[in-house]
């Protein structure tokens, strides 16, 4: 999608720290990082949140990969981290493209807010 933001990371015309990137996502640093290690995994494939992916195994599958793969790199993977995904407004989704939490590297407090 054209405006969208994170298509935008995608195609580099907004600046991000990537870490990861294979065929079909993107990982990179989120820009207001809510622990030591907070990077986000996106598809490469606009879609507008997991209620909107219409091969939501094939698409989260290759996202768990990818942060599976970050978190073991990012040396979170021993003392643990946490994955989410923020789906429309009660879920607190404030971007419009699906978009995974890789957060980690502090004791995360349960239940969020
Ligand atoms: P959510 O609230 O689940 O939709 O999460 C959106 C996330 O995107 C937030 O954690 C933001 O800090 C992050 N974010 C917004 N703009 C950028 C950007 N340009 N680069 C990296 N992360 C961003």
């Amino acid at each position: 999608m054209t405006d969208c933001l994170f298509c935008r990371i995608v195609r580099r015309e907004i600046p991000a720290t990537v870490v990861d990137e294979d065929a079909q996502c993107l990982a990179f640093r989120d820009i207001a990082p809510q622990a030591p290690v907070h990077i986000l995994v996106i598809p490469k494939a606009h879609t507008a949140s997991l209620d909107a992916v219409e091969d939501p195994a094939g698409v989260v599958g290759a996202m768990a990969r990818m942060a599976q793969r970050v978190a073991r790199a990012e040396g979170i993977a021993g003392t643990g981290y946490r994955t989410v995904i923020n789906t429309g407004a009660d879920g607190g989704q404030t971007v419009g493209h699906l978009h995974l939490h890789l957060l980690g590297g502090r004791d995360l407090a349960w239940p969020p807010g």
